[in-house]
């Protein structure tokens, strides 16, 4: 794999509107209300959906939750266990 000049990468972009950061902030703020559907617990962090991580209509990365307390690996938005 061949990285982009990171240079050429912002000239590229430049006059383009962020939709990548716009869209972290939004997901980022909808974390803050989740709970995990097994404990109850509040320290959700998100990883990558192995099975599936890229998804058309995602403009970032298809993710999972996972839960800091219980270990357990969750759909954030149905709240469907996947792993518990
Ligand atoms: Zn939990």
């Amino acid at each position: 794999m061949r990285l982009l000049d990171p240079a050429l990468a912002a000239e590229l972009v430049k006059g383009h509107t962020d939709i990548i950061t716009m869209e972290d902030e939004r997901t980022k703020q909808f974390l803050r209300g989740v709970r995990c559907p097994k404990c109850g617990g509040a320290t959700i962090s998100l990883v990558v959906n192995q099975d599936r991580p890229f998804v058309t209509t995602l403009v970032l990365a298809n993710r999972n939750a996972s839960c800091a307390d219980c270990n357990c690996l969750f759909e954030p938005y149905s709240r469907v266990i996947i792993k518990g």
